[in-house]
């Protein structure tokens, strides 16, 4: 379970990054995250992670 949580984020070059949805492009509002904090940050939506790189 350990490994396929960290398999699950998407590291990103930035310190912002948009989400719409994983699956689909548009399966929720466009939002901005805010990655300068360094760690992983989830999606209110869709619960997709991303992390700086
Ligand atoms: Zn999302």
């Amino acid at each position: 379970m350990a490994l396929n949580f960290e398999l699950d984020i998407n590291y990103i070059e930035g310190d912002t990054v948009s989400c719409q949805g994983v699956d689909s492009h548009d399966s929720h509002p466009k939002v901005f995250l805010d990655l300068t904090s360094g760690g992983v940050v989830a999606c209110p939506y869709c619960g997709a992670k991303f992390k700086k790189k």
